[in-house]
């Protein structure tokens, strides 16, 4: 759990970069959810997935694009990728081929949430 007066606070403004783990190359080690200042990481339970790793994955909308994860993650299984084109390497991050599928909802939409958002800003 991150020590931050951030943890919990709504974001307020769309990050021009946003985190995506892949979750072939997690181990589910945790180093990257110590460091997120605003809670925003969480882990999948292995148990949904019988068969594979722990491993963990990111809540788009209130992540603040701040790094901090990519640099501490042991196994570079972290992109920082521009908010515009998150929804495709969201859509492609691996683990079990129906993990994606069944949070198509929380996780390919949420990201294409962020870039339709990012873009509406910049009309
Ligand atoms: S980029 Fe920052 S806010 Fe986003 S998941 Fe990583 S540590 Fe958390
Ligand atoms: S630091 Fe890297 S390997 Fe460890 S849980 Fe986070 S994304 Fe997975």
């Amino acid at each position: 759990m991150a020590a931050s007066s951030l943890a919990g606070k709504p974001r307020k403004v769309i990050p021009k970069i946003l985190a995506v783990i892949h979750a072939d190359g997690c181990t589910g080690c945790e180093a990257c959810l110590e460091v997120c200042p605003v809670d925003c990481i969480y882990k999948v339970s292995p148990t949904e997935y019988p068969g594979l790793q722990g491993f963990c994955d990111i809540d788009l909308d209130r992540c603040i694009g701040c790094k901090h994860c990519a640099q501490v993650c042991p196994w570079d299984a972290i992109d920082m990728v521009d908010t515009i084109d998150v929804a495709y390497h969201v859509a492609v991050k691996g683990g079990p081929p129906e993990y994606v599928a069944e949070e198509w909802d929380n996780l390919v939409d949420a990201a294409q949430r962020n870039a339709e958002g990012l873009l509406a800003k910049k009309k």
